[in-house]
């Protein structure tokens, strides 16, 4: 199996797995969405509030904020050796008062650590008007997006198969699936069409499988068959991972591949215990 990055920073990467199957694609996918930690508002305990919002929806509100998270600093409250009380390796308070006018902002969340911090601070919460009042304490902690979406580090995380776009002798390279494609694939050249090569980087992976230039190409009077079609190669996959800054996309990536590591390891682990048993 080939991994390649086309995109590689923080907060988005975009690769190319090939050799792999469409189940470890979609387990991969599901690795990176539910099976990464990150730190997400989990208590709040409201001292004062008098804005126009409830209590359940500012909590709310508050536990959508991502927290950058330095996983290697914490362990989930469940596994902690403070046994679920909170301490400072499973937990993280934070502090926010304001009185309005204003917009509470996620900026107005004050951390006991340093590190760990909003991701973003202009995140707006709930506005304030003239006499309201916000004062609370919210207790960050560690779990996956399996038990809930506000634990999630990935923002958009999908894949397809690789397309796979095949010209057939019988194109007269009259250029109508050129105008008509709207990701700029097709090219006109030596008389026929071909898929655009820029920078020495072939252009089919920038296929959305519309099938708007097979449609095209039908309309041209070509006959029975369109001279362009396109298909999926359905053992290569294109990924976009996009992280909420909660964690670097290439760590989000690496735990969800050691993710699906263990749990194989598991499974056969188990497998060969039954079979052991049935001897
Ligand atoms: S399927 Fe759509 S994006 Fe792909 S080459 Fe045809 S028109 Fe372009
Ligand atoms: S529309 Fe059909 S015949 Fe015309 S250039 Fe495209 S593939 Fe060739
Ligand atoms: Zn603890």
């Amino acid at each position: 199996m080939d991994l390649v990055f086309s995109r590689l920073d923080d907060s988005v990467a975009r690769f190319t797995i090939s050799g792999a199957t469409p189940a470890f694609a979609n387990a991969l996918r599901r690795s990176m969405i539910g099976e990464v930690p990150t730190l997400a508002i989990e208590d709040v305990r409201i001292y004062d509030n008098t804005s126009v919002l409830f209590d359940e929806i500012l909590a709310h509100r508050l536990g959508l904020v991502p927290i950058k998270t330095d996983l290697s600093q914490f362990v989930p409250r469940s596994k902690c050796t403070c046994e679920g009380v909170g301490c400072p390796q499973c937990t993280v308070t934070f502090t926010l008062s304001v009185e309005g006018p204003g917009m509470v902002t996620s900026g107005d969340l004050i951390s006991m650590d340093p590190c760990t911090v909003p991701v973003h601070k202009t995140i707006p919460i709930v506005k304030l008007w003239e006499g309201q009042k916000v004062v609370l304490e919210a207790t960050a902690e560690l779990n996956t997006g399996l038990e809930h979406a506000k634990w999630q580090p990935t923002l958009a995380c999908g894949y397809k198969e690789f397309p796979v776009i095949t010209i057939h002798d019988s194109c007269d390279a009259c250029g109508k699936c050129v105008a008509e494609c709207p990701r700029d694939v097709l090219e006109i050249s030596d008389n026929i069409v071909h898929v655009r090569v820029v920078n020495g980087e072939s252009k089919e992976k920038d296929c959305s499988m519309c099938r708007l230039c097979e449609t095209a190409c039908m309309n041209s009077g070509i006959g029975e068959n369109p001279a362009i079609t396109i298909g999926a190669d359905s053992t290569k996959f294109i990924f976009v991972v996009e992280s909420d800054g909660s964690l670097p996309v290439k760590e989000i990536i690496e735990r969800a591949l050691l993710h699906i590591k263990s749990r194989s390891t598991d499974l056969t682990d188990a497998l060969q215990d039954i079979s052991t048993e049935g001897l």
